[in-house]
């Protein structure tokens, strides 16, 4: 066996996920090197296929047990390639840690992925749902993604146009067995062009007594509001926002904030729908600090459902389908969940 190969038969996956439930594979295999997919899928244990590619697991659910083999992807080289039309192109592995690779590029005076700061999981997720905070979403900054596509045994490099990215979400999101994410390309600004206007960003930095920031003090705004803000998945268990931000027709956004004029709702793109907030919808029916047993609702974030230590997947997922319903009997809103749920349907 190559040694940048492991496997690990019957593998928990219990720290493997932030939520941290128990959950098993009946394989757990990591490769370092990407380009030895076509080899590595040869392998007795993922023969018949991978049920899961796995990065961090900070955006699934174990609602059960991983279906057949899980694949992780582990290298970790960071290139820089030539300019392109005045951007910085680097290329990053897929098992890259988002976080680590933000600080990077800010070290290397490249801007525009600060407001992405302190997310957890891997480059190769970045994106799956299209990651986005504080006003930004990566699918800004995507170059290219190099997805190995099993079926055919094709390497693909699809431009940022091809990857169909929108609010939380991307093809790759609806196809999960279809690619392989290998590595990303993204294309830095050298001039910074920082977006401020979001979420409490520019007050934070005049707090830090800061007028002119730069990409990194904007980073480290972004990180001192994060850690005051979400639960650390380490002390309890969490995966950021559960539920989307939902979407509804212009004219339902409306008649909804003549009853309730406290809705915080956003333009979503064009001006026939219109982006509520999740937060308040769950938070009006009374969920916040809500627990049933170690399955709970965070008590400072009303979008994030937590694991008090023993909760099961199926326990979280349970309490993930009666706030959604209870929005929508409240509401007339579906929620959908962000995270993928794994041995379960939503
Ligand atoms: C505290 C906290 C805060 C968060 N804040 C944010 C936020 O602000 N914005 C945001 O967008 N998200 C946020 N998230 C969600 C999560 O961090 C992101 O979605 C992240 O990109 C998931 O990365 P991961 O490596 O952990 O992916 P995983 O959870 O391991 O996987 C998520 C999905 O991506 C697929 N996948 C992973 N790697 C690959 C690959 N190489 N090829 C193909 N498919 C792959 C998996 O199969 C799965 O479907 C937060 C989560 C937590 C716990």
């Amino acid at each position: 066996m190559s040694d940048t190969v492991r496997v690990v038969r019957d593998a928990s996956l219990a720290t493997r996920n932030t939520f941290g439930v128990a959950a098993r594979a009946p394989w757990l295999v990591e490769a370092d090197d990407s380009a030895a997919l076509p080899e590595l899928l040869q392998r007795p244990e993922l023969r018949d296929g991978v049920a899961l590619v796995l990065g961090g697991g900070s955006n699934l659910l174990f609602a059960g047990d991983a279906e057949g083999a899980v694949l992780a992807l582990t290298g970790q080289r960071i290139e820089m390639g030539d300019d392109h039309d005045g951007l910085a192109i680097v290329r990053a592995d897929a098992g890259v840690p988002w976080h680590g690779f933000v600080l990077w590029t800010l070290a290397q005076g490249l801007a525009g992925l600060e407001n992405l700061s302190l997310i957890p999981g891997t480059v190769g997720a970045a994106p799956i749902q299209n990651i986005g905070a504080y006003g930004v979403e990566v699918r800004d900054l995507i170059h290219a993604v190099e997805a190995y596509e099993p079926a055919t045994g094709l390497l693909h490099r699809l431009g940022a146009g091809a990857c169909a990215f929108a609010y939380r979400d991307s093809m790759f999101k609806h196809a999960p067995d279809r690619y392989i994410v290998t590595a990303v390309e993204f294309a830095l600004p050298r001039t910074p062009a920082l977006r401020l206007d979001y979420a409490g960003l520019g007050d934070e930095l005049l707090a830090m007594g800061i007028a002119a920031p730069t990409p990194t003090q904007v980073s480290d705004a972004v990180i001192a509001i994060r850690r005051r803000k979400l639960p650390d998945p380490a002390v309890l268990g969490n995966a950021g926002s559960f539920f989307k931000n939902p979407i509804v027709p212009a004219a339902q956004a409306e008649a909804l904030h003549a009853l309730h004029a406290a809705l915080p709702m956003f333009r979503a793109g064009d001006d026939s729908t219109r982006k509520l907030s999740a937060a308040w919808l769950i938070d009006a029916c009374g969920w916040k600090g809500h627990r049933d047993g170690d399955a709970g609702v965070s008590a400072t974030h009303a979008l994030v459902l937590v694991n008090h230590g023993q909760a099961t997947g199926h326990q979280l997922l349970d309490l993930a389908r009666r706030i959604a319903d209870s929005v929508q009997v409240r509401f007339g809103v579906a929620l959908e969940p962000e995270p993928r749920v794994i041995g379960a349907r939503w």
